[in-house]
C-alpha cells in the first residue's frame, strides 16, 4: 500500500481500505477529522478534532468498520454495552445498515445522547449500574437474541477503525509521528488502535521506528489505569465508587488494561488524572482559544497537557496532539461531579 495511493481518495477512513476490513463499508463519512493547530495553548500543540465525525465522537469510526462486518456476515441485530457514544455510534450504522440495535447504557448516560440513540432507530435499555453491569446484561442475552455482541474489544473490528485516527494523523502531519500524544482512556480502544497503526505503518514503510509517547488521561474519580501505571502493575484493578461527567471515562475495569499498560510504557508515556472541574476549565480554555466546543474527555485532555508541562514531563519543543474525542453538545445539561462519599 504505497501512500501516493491515498492522493486520489475521499476523505474518509475508507480512504486506508487496504488495511480495514474487505468488505463493502457501511459509511456515514466518519474520519478524516482536521488536525488543527492550538498554538494558544502550547507552542506545538495540534488538536485532532473528533467531534467531526458522524454521531460526534470517534466511536463512529470503529463502529462503521464493526457494523460492516456484522452486515457482511449477516447479522441483522447488533447490541451494545456503552456509556453513552458508542451507543449512538452503532445506532447510527445500523441504521445505515437496515440493522435492528440493542443499547445498554448506565440510567445517567447523558439525555441527549439516550435520546440521539432513541431517534436513530435503538431499542435503549436504561441500565442502574456501570456500563460493567450493562455488558454483563449484553454477554446473558446475546444467545438467546442472536445479536452481535459489538462489546469493546469482544470482536475485533471497532479496534481496525479506530487505528485510522493513526493513519490520518501520520498523513495529515507529512508521515511524520508527533513527540506526544494526549488521549482520555475509558476502554482504551483509541490508545490500542493508534499503537497497531504505527506498528502497521512501519511495516508498509510510511514511518521508521520512532513512536510518540503515548499519554493516557483518565478523571480522578475513575482512574484504574492511572493506579495501576503507578503501581507498576500490567493488569488494572476494578475501581471502586467510579464517578466523572465525562461518562466515556466511566470505565471502572477495561479487558485491554494490560495492552494499554504495555504500550504506555514501551512509548515512554505515563498516565494522568485530572479532576472534573479541570476537565470543565479545560474545555473552555479550548473552545474559547480554538473555536472547538469539545466534550468533557477532551477538556481532560488540556487540562493533562497543561499539568505534565508544568511538571516537565513534556517540554515547548515538542509536538503535541490532543485528542478531543468528542463533541460538548452531547454533554448538555451535564456538570462536573464531586466525590460521593
Ligand atoms: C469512549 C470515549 C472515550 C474513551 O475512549 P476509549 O478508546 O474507549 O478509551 C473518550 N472520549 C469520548 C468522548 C468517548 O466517547
Amino acid at each position: 500500500m504505497p501512500k501516493e495511493i491515498l492522493r486520489d481518495r475521499a476523505p474518509d477512513m475508507w480512504r486506508y481500505r487496504e488495511v480495514l476490513p474487505g468488505c463493502k463499508p457501511v459509511t456515514l463519512g466518519e474520519g478524516f477529522t482536521p488536525l488543527h493547530s492550538a498554538h494558544q495553548l502550547g507552542p506545538h500543540w495540534l488538536v485532532k478534532d473528533e467531534s467531526m465525525n458522524p454521531t460526534g465522537s470517534f466511536k463512529a469510526r470503529g463502529m462503521s468498520a464493526a457494523i460492516s462486518v456484522a452486515w457482511h456476515f449477516g447479522y441483522d441485530r447488533v447490541a451494545t454495552p456503552s456509556a453513552g457514544n458508542a451507543a449512538s455510534a452503532m445506532a447510527a450504522y445500523a441504521a445505515a445498515a437496515g440493522q435492528e440495535a440493542f443499547v445498554f447504557m448506565p440510567s445517567d448516560t447523558p439525555r441527549p445522547i439516550i435520546e440521539e440513540c432513541r431517534a436513530l432507530g435503538a431499542k435503549v435499555e436504561l441500565v442502574d449500574g456501570l456500563i460493567t453491569d450493562c455488558g454483563k446484561i449484553v454477554r446473558e442475552r446475546t444467545q438467546k437474541m442472536q445479536w452481535f455482541d459489538l462489546s469493546t474489544l469482544r470482536e475485533p473490528y471497532r479496534i481496525e477503525g479506530k487505528k485510522t485516527m493513526g493513519y490520518e494523523l501520520v498523513e495529515q502531519m507529512d508521515f511524520r509521528v508527533p513527540d506526544a500524544i494526549v488521549y482520555p482512556t475509558g476502554g482504551g480502544t483509541g490508545l490500542i488502535g493508534m499503537w497497531k497503526a504505527f506498528d502497521e505503518m512501519e511495516q508498509l514503510g510510511w514511518i521508521d521506528s520512532k513512536r510518540p509517547k503515548m499519554i493516557s488521561v483518565q478523571a480522578k474519580g475513575c482512574a484504574p489505569i492511572v493506579r495501576a501505571f503507578d503501581r507498576g502493575d500490567r493488569f488494572a484493578d476494578e475501581f471502586e465508587n467510579p464517578y466523572t461527567y465525562a461518562s466515556g471515562l466511566r470505565v471502572p475495569k477495561a479487558i485491554g488494561d494490560f495492552i494499554m499498560l504495555d504500550l504506555i510504557r514501551e512509548s515512554k508515556g505515563t498516565a494522568v488524572t485530572v479532576t472534573d472541574q479541570e476537565m470543565a476549565h479545560g474545555v473552555e480554555a479550548l473552545g474559547s482559544t480554538t473555536g472547538i466546543y469539545a466534550a468533557p474527555e477532551g477538556g481532560a485532555v488540556v487540562a493533562a497537557a497543561e499539568k505534565l508541562t508544568e511538571s516537565g514531563f513534556l517540554d515547548h519543543f515538542e509536538t503535541v496532539v490532543l485528542f478531543c474525542t468528542g463533541s460538548g453538545l452531547k454533554y448538555a445539561g451535564s456538570t462536573p461531579m464531586e466525590p460521593t462519599d
